[in-house]
């Protein structure tokens, strides 16, 4: 096979309407992968600045260690921050390449009847789908586009080796 044809443009494999299916179920697992992390206690119901030194002041400040609490409550109920929700998918792939480095294709103890890896792949997927969901990103919106964008790409765009 001609090697330029392997790097053309494919046309979608997908019609309009599997992919308005695709992104239905994207938004189904994004929506019950936030509220599974909300119902765990993760995306608390940000407080007034109000609330909170009520609650410090409740507390018998002013003190060192109600202050402290002060400013780690205002941190949780500002909202999760993009930066930890970004870092905890990149923990998730480290987990991924841990299993990947033991070479030992162990099972997940969790979900026994997948490997471990795959179990950390599907755990950087639904990290990535709570964080668009929770920040009501338009994720599948955006992963069509952007494989509609890869499509037009040159081959090794970029010029890099990998
Ligand atoms: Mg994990």
């Amino acid at each position: 096979m001609d090697d330029e044809a392997v790097y053309t443009s494919p046309t979608p494999r997908y019609t309009q309407l599997e992919a308005l299916e695709v992104d239905h179920v994207l938004d189904i697992l994004g929506e019950e992968a936030f509220h599974i992390a909300k119902a765990k206690g993760w995306w608390p119901e940000p407080k007034s600045p109000r609330q909170l030194v009520q609650e410090y002041l409740d507390r018998g400040g002013p003190d060192r260690e109600s202050l402290e609490q002060l400013v780690h409550d205002a941190r949780q109920t500002a909202g999760t921050s993009e930066a930890q929700l970004i870092a905890l998918a990149h923990a998730e792939l480290s987990e991924a390449l841990e299993e990947v480095r033991r070479g030992e294709h162990r099972m997940s103890t969790a979900i026994p009847q997948y490997k471990a890896v795959v179990e950390e792949l599907a755990d950087v997927v639904l990290r990535v789908l709570n964080h668009a969901h929770g920040k009501s990103y338009d994720l599948a919106g955006a992963i069509r586009a952007k494989m509609e964008y890869n499509r037009t790409r040159p081959k090794y765009h970029g010029g890099k080796r990998f």
